[in-house]
Protein backbone atom coordinates (compact mmCIF):
# COMPACT_ATOMS: atom_id res chain seq x y z
CA UNK A 1 0.00 0.00 0.00
CA UNK A 2 1.26 3.27 -0.81
CA UNK A 3 -0.24 7.38 -0.41
CA UNK A 4 0.00 9.72 -2.43
CA UNK A 5 0.52 12.77 -0.37
CA UNK A 6 0.19 15.57 -3.98
CA UNK A 7 -2.42 17.66 -3.50
CA UNK A 8 -5.39 16.97 -6.43
CA UNK A 9 -8.53 19.38 -6.88
CA UNK A 10 -11.74 19.59 -8.18
CA UNK A 11 -13.62 22.35 -9.53
CA UNK A 12 -14.93 23.07 -6.34
CA UNK A 13 -11.46 23.11 -4.58
CA UNK A 14 -10.93 26.80 -7.60
CA UNK A 15 -11.33 29.72 -8.49
CA UNK A 16 -9.88 31.74 -11.98
CA UNK A 17 -8.49 34.71 -10.65
CA UNK A 18 -8.75 37.72 -12.71
CA UNK A 19 -6.24 39.61 -14.75
CA UNK A 20 -5.63 42.62 -16.75
CA UNK A 21 -7.67 42.66 -20.08
CA UNK A 22 -7.92 44.73 -23.27
CA UNK A 23 -11.58 43.07 -23.89
CA UNK A 24 -14.68 45.54 -23.69
CA UNK A 25 -17.20 42.95 -24.07
CA UNK A 26 -18.13 39.45 -24.49
CA UNK A 27 -19.31 39.16 -27.78
CA UNK A 28 -15.60 40.09 -28.75
CA UNK A 29 -14.62 36.55 -27.38
CA UNK A 30 -14.06 33.60 -30.52
CA UNK A 31 -15.07 30.30 -28.13
CA UNK A 32 -14.86 27.86 -31.04
CA UNK A 33 -11.32 25.73 -31.92
CA UNK A 34 -9.27 24.30 -34.64
CA UNK A 35 -7.96 21.10 -34.74
CA UNK A 36 -6.15 19.01 -36.67
CA UNK A 37 -6.19 15.32 -35.01
CA UNK A 38 -2.48 13.67 -34.37
CA UNK A 39 -3.38 10.24 -35.34
CA UNK A 40 -6.33 10.26 -38.06
CA UNK A 41 -4.94 13.70 -39.44
CA UNK A 42 -8.78 15.06 -39.67
CA UNK A 43 -9.51 18.85 -39.19
CA UNK A 44 -12.02 20.23 -36.88
CA UNK A 45 -13.74 23.74 -36.11
CA UNK A 46 -16.36 24.18 -34.09
CA UNK A 47 -17.43 25.05 -30.28
CA UNK A 48 -15.62 21.72 -28.60
CA UNK A 49 -18.18 20.49 -25.96
CA UNK A 50 -19.78 17.24 -26.55
CA UNK A 51 -23.06 16.00 -25.31
CA UNK A 52 -22.67 12.42 -23.29
CA UNK A 53 -23.31 9.21 -24.84
CA UNK A 54 -26.28 8.60 -22.56
CA UNK A 55 -29.51 6.98 -23.87
CA UNK A 56 -31.55 10.19 -22.63
CA UNK A 57 -28.68 12.65 -23.74
CA UNK A 58 -26.89 11.50 -26.79
CA UNK A 59 -29.85 11.64 -29.30
CA UNK A 60 -30.38 12.31 -32.50
CA UNK A 61 -32.78 15.36 -31.71
CA UNK A 62 -29.79 16.27 -29.53
CA UNK A 63 -27.31 16.20 -32.15
CA UNK A 64 -29.44 17.71 -34.82
CA UNK A 65 -30.27 21.10 -32.21
CA UNK A 66 -26.42 21.04 -30.98
CA UNK A 67 -25.17 21.04 -34.42
CA UNK A 68 -27.08 23.49 -35.54
CA UNK A 69 -25.03 25.54 -32.52
CA UNK A 70 -21.84 23.81 -33.20
CA UNK A 71 -21.47 22.08 -30.84
CA UNK A 72 -21.26 18.02 -30.91
CA UNK A 73 -22.79 14.82 -29.67
CA UNK A 74 -21.87 11.26 -29.17
CA UNK A 75 -24.43 8.92 -29.67
CA UNK A 76 -25.60 6.30 -26.90
CA UNK A 77 -25.05 2.96 -28.11
CA UNK A 78 -28.38 1.69 -28.54
CA UNK A 79 -29.61 2.78 -31.58
CA UNK A 80 -30.58 0.13 -34.32
CA UNK A 81 -28.21 0.28 -37.56
CA UNK A 82 -30.41 1.09 -39.48
CA UNK A 83 -31.25 4.24 -38.05
CA UNK A 84 -27.50 5.03 -37.17
CA UNK A 85 -27.01 4.77 -41.25
CA UNK A 86 -29.75 6.92 -42.03
CA UNK A 87 -28.70 9.11 -39.51
CA UNK A 88 -25.38 9.81 -40.49
CA UNK A 89 -25.87 9.86 -44.39
CA UNK A 90 -28.28 12.78 -43.61
CA UNK A 91 -25.66 14.66 -41.46
CA UNK A 92 -23.82 17.63 -43.41
CA UNK A 93 -20.35 17.36 -43.71
CA UNK A 94 -19.32 19.87 -41.11
CA UNK A 95 -21.60 18.27 -38.20
CA UNK A 96 -19.34 16.75 -35.29
CA UNK A 97 -21.44 13.56 -34.24
CA UNK A 98 -19.68 10.40 -32.91
CA UNK A 99 -20.75 7.07 -33.21
CA UNK A 100 -20.19 5.55 -29.61
CA UNK A 101 -19.53 1.69 -29.08
CA UNK A 102 -18.34 -0.40 -26.54
CA UNK A 103 -15.46 -3.28 -26.42
CA UNK A 104 -16.76 -6.32 -26.84
CA UNK A 105 -17.29 -8.30 -30.05
CA UNK A 106 -20.49 -7.36 -30.92
CA UNK A 107 -19.92 -3.88 -30.63
CA UNK A 108 -17.17 -4.15 -32.98
CA UNK A 109 -19.47 -6.29 -35.65
CA UNK A 110 -22.41 -3.55 -35.15
CA UNK A 111 -19.85 -1.07 -36.00
CA UNK A 112 -18.09 -2.65 -38.95
CA UNK A 113 -21.53 -3.11 -40.69
CA UNK A 114 -23.24 0.38 -39.82
CA UNK A 115 -19.65 1.93 -41.47
CA UNK A 116 -19.55 -0.22 -44.32
CA UNK A 117 -23.09 1.37 -45.27
CA UNK A 118 -22.74 4.83 -43.97
CA UNK A 119 -19.27 5.59 -44.98
CA UNK A 120 -17.22 8.34 -44.77
CA UNK A 121 -20.18 10.16 -43.20
CA UNK A 122 -18.74 8.22 -39.68
CA UNK A 123 -16.09 10.37 -39.07
CA UNK A 124 -15.43 10.54 -35.51
CA UNK A 125 -15.50 7.58 -33.25
CA UNK A 126 -16.21 7.73 -29.54
CA UNK A 127 -14.95 3.82 -27.52
CA UNK A 128 -16.28 4.16 -24.12
CA UNK A 129 -15.22 2.05 -21.18
CA UNK A 130 -15.75 2.70 -17.57
CA UNK A 131 -12.12 1.79 -17.01
CA UNK A 132 -9.44 2.73 -19.74
CA UNK A 133 -6.95 0.23 -17.98
CA UNK A 134 -7.38 -2.67 -19.07
CA UNK A 135 -5.32 -4.82 -21.56
CA UNK A 136 -8.67 -5.62 -23.65
CA UNK A 137 -9.07 -1.98 -23.45
CA UNK A 138 -5.83 -1.47 -24.68
CA UNK A 139 -5.90 -4.22 -27.58
CA UNK A 140 -9.59 -3.10 -28.63
CA UNK A 141 -8.01 0.24 -29.32
CA UNK A 142 -5.12 -1.30 -31.75
CA UNK A 143 -7.40 -2.93 -33.39
CA UNK A 144 -9.70 -0.21 -34.42
CA UNK A 145 -6.65 2.02 -35.51
CA UNK A 146 -5.43 -0.51 -37.59
CA UNK A 147 -8.26 -1.26 -39.30
CA UNK A 148 -9.78 2.52 -39.62
CA UNK A 149 -6.61 4.85 -39.65
CA UNK A 150 -8.47 7.94 -40.60
CA UNK A 151 -11.14 7.52 -38.42
CA UNK A 152 -10.93 10.35 -35.32
CA UNK A 153 -11.18 8.05 -32.07
CA UNK A 154 -11.97 9.56 -29.10
CA UNK A 155 -11.64 6.98 -25.89
CA UNK A 156 -11.18 6.56 -22.60
CA UNK A 157 -11.75 7.14 -19.82
CA UNK A 158 -8.67 7.62 -17.73
CA UNK A 159 -7.21 9.61 -15.36
CA UNK A 160 -3.67 9.67 -15.42
CA UNK A 161 -0.45 10.90 -17.84
CA UNK A 162 0.98 7.72 -17.96
CA UNK A 163 -2.34 6.11 -19.67
CA UNK A 164 -2.82 9.27 -22.42
CA UNK A 165 0.59 8.89 -23.51
CA UNK A 166 -0.50 4.90 -24.15
CA UNK A 167 -3.50 5.69 -26.21
CA UNK A 168 -2.32 8.49 -27.84
CA UNK A 169 0.65 6.43 -29.08
CA UNK A 170 -1.59 3.54 -29.61
CA UNK A 171 -3.79 5.75 -32.29
CA UNK A 172 -6.29 7.77 -29.53
CA UNK A 173 -7.20 11.28 -31.12
CA UNK A 174 -8.63 12.34 -28.07
CA UNK A 175 -8.40 10.96 -24.49
CA UNK A 176 -11.42 11.01 -22.49
CA UNK A 177 -10.83 11.87 -18.96
CA UNK A 178 -12.82 11.42 -15.81
CA UNK A 179 -13.65 8.40 -13.39
CA UNK A 180 -16.07 9.13 -10.73
CA UNK A 181 -17.13 12.88 -11.35
CA UNK A 182 -20.45 12.37 -13.08
CA UNK A 183 -23.71 13.63 -11.86
CA UNK A 184 -25.61 10.68 -11.63
CA UNK A 185 -22.63 8.05 -10.88
CA UNK A 186 -21.47 6.66 -7.64
CA UNK A 187 -18.46 4.61 -8.49
CA UNK A 188 -16.51 6.90 -5.55
CA UNK A 189 -19.27 5.89 -3.35
CA UNK A 190 -19.44 2.27 -4.69
CA UNK A 191 -15.95 1.10 -5.36
CA UNK A 192 -13.95 3.83 -3.85
CA UNK A 193 -12.17 4.93 -7.06
CA UNK A 194 -11.72 8.06 -8.98
CA UNK A 195 -9.50 10.71 -9.52
CA UNK A 196 -10.25 14.54 -8.94
CA UNK A 197 -11.50 16.26 -11.92
CA UNK A 198 -9.23 19.04 -12.25
CA UNK A 199 -6.13 17.67 -11.58
CA UNK A 200 -7.04 14.50 -13.93
CA UNK A 201 -7.33 17.49 -16.48
CA UNK A 202 -4.29 19.25 -15.93
CA UNK A 203 -1.97 16.29 -15.53
CA UNK A 204 -4.04 14.22 -18.55
CA UNK A 205 -4.10 17.29 -21.03
CA UNK A 206 -0.14 18.00 -19.93
CA UNK A 207 0.40 14.80 -21.44
CA UNK A 208 -1.20 14.81 -24.25
CA UNK A 209 -0.15 17.96 -25.58
CA UNK A 210 3.05 16.60 -24.85
CA UNK A 211 2.66 14.29 -27.71
CA UNK A 212 0.44 16.43 -29.91
CA UNK A 213 -3.11 14.69 -28.63
CA UNK A 214 -5.70 16.30 -27.38
CA UNK A 215 -8.13 14.98 -24.40
CA UNK A 216 -11.89 15.40 -23.41
CA UNK A 217 -12.69 16.24 -19.91
CA UNK A 218 -15.84 13.81 -18.82
CA UNK A 219 -18.04 14.60 -16.00
CA UNK A 220 -18.70 16.39 -13.08
CA UNK A 221 -19.59 20.10 -14.87
CA UNK A 222 -22.63 21.28 -12.94
CA UNK A 223 -22.34 24.87 -13.72
CA UNK A 224 -20.87 27.12 -16.88
CA UNK A 225 -18.13 28.02 -14.51
CA UNK A 226 -16.57 24.54 -14.24
CA UNK A 227 -16.79 24.13 -17.69
CA UNK A 228 -14.58 27.70 -17.97
CA UNK A 229 -12.27 26.09 -14.97
CA UNK A 230 -11.89 22.74 -17.09
CA UNK A 231 -10.96 24.45 -20.48
CA UNK A 232 -8.59 26.78 -18.09
CA UNK A 233 -7.09 23.66 -16.92
CA UNK A 234 -6.19 22.49 -20.31
CA UNK A 235 -9.27 20.47 -21.13
CA UNK A 236 -9.64 20.56 -25.38
CA UNK A 237 -13.37 19.45 -25.28
CA UNK A 238 -15.68 18.60 -22.45
CA UNK A 239 -18.65 16.15 -22.43
CA UNK A 240 -21.48 16.75 -20.73
CA UNK A 241 -24.49 14.34 -19.32
CA UNK A 242 -26.02 16.37 -16.76
CA UNK A 243 -26.18 20.26 -17.78
CA UNK A 244 -27.75 18.74 -21.48
CA UNK A 245 -30.23 16.85 -19.37
CA UNK A 246 -34.23 17.87 -19.39
CA UNK A 247 -34.80 19.37 -22.31
CA UNK A 248 -37.02 18.37 -25.19
CA UNK A 249 -34.21 16.60 -27.47
CA UNK A 250 -33.89 14.67 -24.61
CA UNK A 251 -35.17 10.71 -24.74
CA UNK A 252 -38.28 10.64 -21.86
CA UNK A 253 -41.30 11.61 -20.82
CA UNK A 254 -42.09 14.62 -18.94
CA UNK A 255 -43.44 13.88 -15.59
CA UNK A 256 -45.21 15.90 -13.13
CA UNK A 257 -44.07 16.24 -9.41
CA UNK A 258 -45.65 18.33 -6.79
CA UNK A 259 -46.40 20.68 -9.67
CA UNK A 260 -43.43 20.62 -11.25
CA UNK A 261 -42.67 19.20 -14.70
CA UNK A 262 -39.39 16.83 -14.54
CA UNK A 263 -37.45 14.07 -16.64
CA UNK A 264 -36.12 11.19 -15.38
CA UNK A 265 -32.14 11.17 -15.78
CA UNK A 266 -30.03 8.17 -14.63
CA UNK A 267 -26.93 6.84 -14.97
CA UNK A 268 -25.45 4.38 -18.16
CA UNK A 269 -24.53 1.97 -15.10
CA UNK A 270 -27.59 2.43 -13.21
CA UNK A 271 -30.11 -0.29 -11.74
CA UNK A 272 -32.58 1.76 -14.72
CA UNK A 273 -30.16 1.31 -17.52
CA UNK A 274 -29.08 -2.32 -16.92
CA UNK A 275 -32.82 -3.19 -16.20
CA UNK A 276 -33.50 -1.56 -19.38
CA UNK A 277 -30.72 -3.08 -22.12
CA UNK A 278 -28.78 -5.91 -20.19
CA UNK A 279 -32.25 -7.47 -18.21
CA UNK A 280 -31.12 -6.25 -14.92
CA UNK A 281 -27.91 -6.34 -12.66
CA UNK A 282 -25.68 -9.13 -12.94
CA UNK A 283 -24.83 -11.00 -9.63
CA UNK A 284 -21.36 -10.43 -9.67
CA UNK A 285 -21.60 -6.73 -9.66
CA UNK A 286 -22.99 -3.30 -7.90
CA UNK A 287 -24.98 -0.87 -10.08
CA UNK A 288 -22.15 2.50 -10.17
CA UNK A 289 -24.90 4.85 -11.46
CA UNK A 290 -28.24 6.43 -10.01
CA UNK A 291 -31.72 8.00 -11.13
CA UNK A 292 -32.65 11.51 -10.53
CA UNK A 293 -35.41 13.99 -11.57
CA UNK A 294 -34.36 16.80 -13.55
CA UNK A 295 -36.38 19.90 -14.55
CA UNK A 296 -37.65 20.56 -17.39
CA UNK A 297 -36.15 23.09 -19.48
CA UNK A 298 -37.63 23.66 -23.16
CA UNK A 299 -35.53 23.36 -25.83
CA UNK A 300 -31.43 22.89 -25.32
CA UNK A 301 -30.61 26.44 -27.03
CA UNK A 302 -31.09 28.65 -24.04
CA UNK A 303 -29.04 26.59 -21.60
CA UNK A 304 -26.58 26.09 -23.94
CA UNK A 305 -26.54 30.41 -24.71
CA UNK A 306 -26.19 29.86 -20.83
CA UNK A 307 -23.14 27.89 -20.93
CA UNK A 308 -21.44 30.09 -23.51
CA UNK A 309 -22.36 32.92 -22.06
CA UNK A 310 -20.55 32.21 -18.64
CA UNK A 311 -17.71 30.87 -20.89
CA UNK A 312 -17.27 33.89 -22.74
CA UNK A 313 -17.47 35.60 -19.07
CA UNK A 314 -14.48 33.78 -17.96
CA UNK A 315 -12.70 34.72 -21.03
CA UNK A 316 -13.12 38.49 -20.54
CA UNK A 317 -12.54 38.41 -16.70
CA UNK A 318 -8.87 36.87 -17.97
CA UNK A 319 -8.04 38.87 -21.21
CA UNK A 320 -8.68 35.63 -23.26
CA UNK A 321 -9.62 36.56 -27.01
CA UNK A 322 -9.73 33.28 -28.19
CA UNK A 323 -10.66 30.17 -26.29
CA UNK A 324 -7.78 28.79 -27.18
CA UNK A 325 -6.00 31.28 -24.65
CA UNK A 326 -7.62 30.72 -21.84
CA UNK A 327 -5.61 28.10 -20.64
CA UNK A 328 -2.60 30.29 -20.94
CA UNK A 329 -3.86 32.91 -19.13
CA UNK A 330 -5.29 30.89 -16.42
CA UNK A 331 -4.71 31.13 -12.92
CA UNK A 332 -6.08 28.85 -10.44
CA UNK A 333 -6.16 30.12 -6.74
CA UNK A 334 -7.59 27.37 -4.24
CA UNK A 335 -10.43 28.17 -2.17
CA UNK A 336 -10.71 27.13 1.30
CA UNK A 337 -13.52 24.28 1.29
CA UNK A 338 -16.78 25.36 3.33
CA UNK A 339 -16.72 23.37 6.79
CA UNK A 340 -20.20 22.76 6.00
CA UNK A 341 -19.08 20.75 2.93
CA UNK A 342 -16.48 18.90 5.07
CA UNK A 343 -18.54 17.93 8.01
CA UNK A 344 -21.81 18.02 6.20
CA UNK A 345 -23.58 20.64 8.27
P1 LIG B 1 -22.12 14.68 -15.97
O1 LIG B 1 -21.90 15.68 -17.07
O2 LIG B 1 -23.56 14.28 -15.83
O3 LIG B 1 -21.50 15.12 -14.67
O4 LIG B 1 -21.29 13.37 -16.37
C1 LIG B 1 -21.55 12.65 -17.55
C2 LIG B 1 -20.62 11.46 -17.60
O5 LIG B 1 -20.85 10.58 -16.50
C3 LIG B 1 -20.78 10.56 -18.80
O6 LIG B 1 -20.24 11.08 -19.99
C4 LIG B 1 -20.09 9.29 -18.34
O7 LIG B 1 -18.69 9.34 -18.50
C5 LIG B 1 -20.39 9.28 -16.85
N1 LIG B 1 -21.46 8.31 -16.52
C6 LIG B 1 -22.67 8.20 -17.11
N2 LIG B 1 -23.40 7.22 -16.51
C7 LIG B 1 -22.62 6.70 -15.55
C8 LIG B 1 -22.80 5.64 -14.60
O8 LIG B 1 -23.85 5.02 -14.47
N3 LIG B 1 -21.73 5.37 -13.80
C9 LIG B 1 -20.56 6.05 -13.90
N4 LIG B 1 -19.55 5.68 -13.11
N5 LIG B 1 -20.37 7.07 -14.75
C10 LIG B 1 -21.38 7.39 -15.58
Amino acid sequence: MRIEEDLKLDFKDVLIRPKRSTLTSRSEVDISREYSFRNSGGKYRGIPIIAANMDTVGTYEMAQSLSALRLSTALHKHYDEASLIAFFKSQPPDATVFYSLGITGADYEKFRRVKNAAGDAIAYLCVDVANGYTKSFVDFIRKVRDAYPKVTMMAGNVVTGEMTEELILLGVDIVKVGIGPGSVCTTRKVAGVGYPQLSAIIECGDAAHGLGGLICSDGGCSSPGDLAKAFGGGADFIMLGGMLAGHDECHGEIEEHGGQSKLRFYGMSSRTAMEKYSGGVANYRASEGKEVLIDYRGPVEGTVQEILGGVRSACTYVGARRLKELSKRTTFIRVARQLNEVFGA
